[in-house]
């Protein structure tokens, strides 16, 4: 029989390679501007005609090829990037296959200007379906011009398979996006039929994304910045009041390079949690720098997903620093406590280990996770025990009936309470001197803020102290309840409620969270199983969180509660240790500050 297996010709070779690397118009967009990128370009100029089918041209200022290289360049693995495989290990460029060039060449008719800086004169070439038709020395510009004409132009079936224009150029402009956000510091240019549609200098992040998506981006973003030897993140999220309903602009830049990543955006989706509702989405311009030893290059041509070696410790840190950030940025802006020495020290003294002080921009260290950041104490009955697990008693009050007293002894040594004025109001708010003005705490809202916080880590460590009932109580609930119980056993479990089920459709509490010892247990179950009802999360994130807040809000001090000044202080600096101070969980505000020049105006001084 005769031997059947034969080796493709070369342009065939290309021609099915491109179907993995040139799929559509943006495709092409994204090759060319990534070699310009690697090719060290200041500027770049990207031409469109009917969104990339007969014109995708890029022109950039970079450092040109010779004549070898411009004939080189269209061979397949031909590339200047790597030389072995260790060289993956270390890679900045974009590029490194070597594949783009010559999977183009072979579907288009492709024509390259290219001159080295330090020559006089250039390369012309003209390349189709492989083939190259003309190769001349010519005078042109320093830099490199490829235009790439008439795509898919000899593969009628990929060329009906593109969509409409606009679409098509939904997807040109999503990469020319993508690497001008990358690169702000490189000037990019873009002109669409003849028409320019951006023209943008270089500049800084901050700048580059006002360029690309208006003005009104300025205000809106807050900025990220954490830095440790591991890893870096930096740049914008949106303010959560901006989210919107539509998926926005959401970017993760990995080393300069636009990544897609669920688990990513599931670590900053968290970081809003209580700040932006499921059905809304937030922006995020966010740049990972890390040593390219620690992430997977070697994966599929086109696709932008990414791995990480350990990508817990990524994702870790990318919560870490939106949060910050979040929790930095979110304030009402007349809010002025720097310069206000007693409130510092009144921060300082709220701060532990693991909550480094809001004023300054504290580098991340892994311990800062989930810590435990109540600090011990002294016990006081009554108030103290409203928040602290570390005080609770260990064993049972015999005495649960008898008023606890209210006032505590108040940090003496830190100066008297008169030098920060407070006041409350109908029983409900907290009217606080600050620097410039004054601002007015909504007490319960405070209260549930700084529950939740301490409910969500010790969930998070599964460590809720329980305080023993001196008789074991008995729930009935409805089946439906009973299940619902059974299911969030755990987490109610880990925030102090000593649950077992006693039989038919009773449980037998034997202990309560330690400060909702002096609750109804039967109220307290119902009303949280009642919020659960409502809103069923099914991750264990959205379950954490919605009981969390449930169990804030059902054990928030309520309005009609007379607080004594040192309570106040107490609640006050105890809300402004809270990683975000300005919303309850559900995000209504907790304080609302009023400016002395807002007084002066209406007092018309
Ligand atoms: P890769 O980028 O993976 O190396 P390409 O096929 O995209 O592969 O490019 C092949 C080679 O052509 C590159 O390695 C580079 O040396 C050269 N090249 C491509 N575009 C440019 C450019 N704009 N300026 C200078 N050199 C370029
Ligand atoms: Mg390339």
């Amino acid at each position: 029989m005769a031997d059947l297996i034969r080796l493709l010709p070369d342009h065939v070779a290309n021609q099915i390679a491109a179907g993995e690397v040139v799929q559509r118009p943006a495709s092409v967009v994204k090759e060319l501007l990534e070699n310009s990128v690697d090719a060290g370009a200041t500027r770049i100029i990207l031409v469109i005609k009917d969104a990339g089918r007969t014109l995708v041209q890029v022109t950039d200022d970079g450092r040109g090829m010779s004549a070898m290289d411009a004939r080189a360049c269209f061979e397949r693995h031909a590339t200047s990037k790597i030389r072995e495989a260790d060289d993956l290990t270390t890679l900045r460029t974009k590029g490194f296959r070597g594949e783009a060039l010559a999977s183009i060449a072979a579907i288009a008719q492709v024509e390259l200007w290219t001159r080295e800086q330090d020559q006089e004169i250039g390369t012309r070439i003209l390349i189709e379906g492989s083939r190259v038709r003309t190769q001349e020395a010519m005078a042109c510009a320093a830099g490199t011009t490829l235009a790439v004409r008439n795509l898919f132009y000899n593969v009628p079936a990929r060329r009906q398979f593109l969509k409409s224009d606009g679409v098509e150029m939904k997807h040109v402009l999503d990469e020319f996006h993508r690497v001008a956000l990358a690169h702000p510091e490189i000037a990019f240019q873009l002109v669409q039929n003849e028409h320019e549609e951006y023209n943008m200098p270089a500049g800084n992040e901050r700048q580059r994304i006002v360029h690309l998506f208006g003005r009104k981006y300025d205000e809106r973003l807050v900025p990220v910045e954490e830095h440790t030897d591991f890893v870096n993140v930096t740049g914008f999220v949106g303010k959560p009041e901006f989210a919107k309903r539509s998926r926005g602009e959401q970017y993760f830049f990995v080393n300069h390079r636009f990544v897609r990543s669920n688990y990513l955006e599931h670590a900053v989706r968290k970081a809003y949690d209580e700040l932006v509702s499921r059905e809304n989405y937030p922006s995020w311009f966010l740049f990972i720098d890390i040593d390219p030893a620690q992430i997977d290059i070697n994966i599929h041509p086109t696709k932008t997903e990414i791995k990480f070696r350990d990508d817990r410790a990524v994702y870790a840190m990318v919560h870490a620093a939106v949060r910050r950030a979040l929790g930095r940025f979110n304030i009402v802006p007349s809010l002025d406590f720097e310069p206000e020495p007693a409130i510092l020290a009144a921060f300082a003294s709220h701060q532990s280990e693991s909550t480094p002080a809001r004023t300054t921009v504290p580098a991340w260290r892994p311990q800062d996770l989930g810590a435990f950041n109540a600090p011990p104490r002294p016990s006081v009955e009554g108030w103290q025990q409203l928040f602290d697990l570390g005080s609770a008693p260990s064993a049972p009050d015999p005495a649960p009936t008898e008023a606890p007293q209210r006032v505590m002894p108040w940090r003496e040594h830190e100066g008297t309470p008169g030098e920060r004025p407070v006041f409350q109001l109908h029983g409900t708010y907290i009217i606080a001197q600050l620097r410039s003005g004054f601002m007015v705490v909504d007490q319960q809202r405070a209260h549930e803020r700084i529950l939740y916080e301490r409910n969500r880590k010790m969930m998070e460590q599964g460590a809720g102290l329980s305080q023993a009932e001196l008789f074991p109580r008995h729930v009935e609930l409805s089946a439906a309840d009973l299940a619902l119980v059974q299911d969030v056993l755990p987490e109610l479990r880990s925030m102090g409620f000593d649950l077992e089920p006693f039989g038919g459709r009773t449980v037998q509490v034997n202990g309560m969270p330690a400060e909702a010892a002096e609750e109804d247990p039967t109220r307290l179950l119902e009303d949280l199983l009642e919020q659960l009802k409502h809103e069923r999360g099914t991750l264990r994130n959205e379950r954490h969180h919605i009981l969390a807040r449930s169990m804030a809000h059902s054990m928030s001090i309520r309005p009609g509660r007379v607080l004594a000044t040192a309570e106040m202080h107490d609640l006050i600096d105890r809300l402004f240790a809270c990683e975000m101070p300005y919303h309850t969980p559900s995000g209504k505000p907790t304080l609302i500050t009023y400016g002395l020049d807002e007084l002066n105006e209406r007092f018309e001084r």
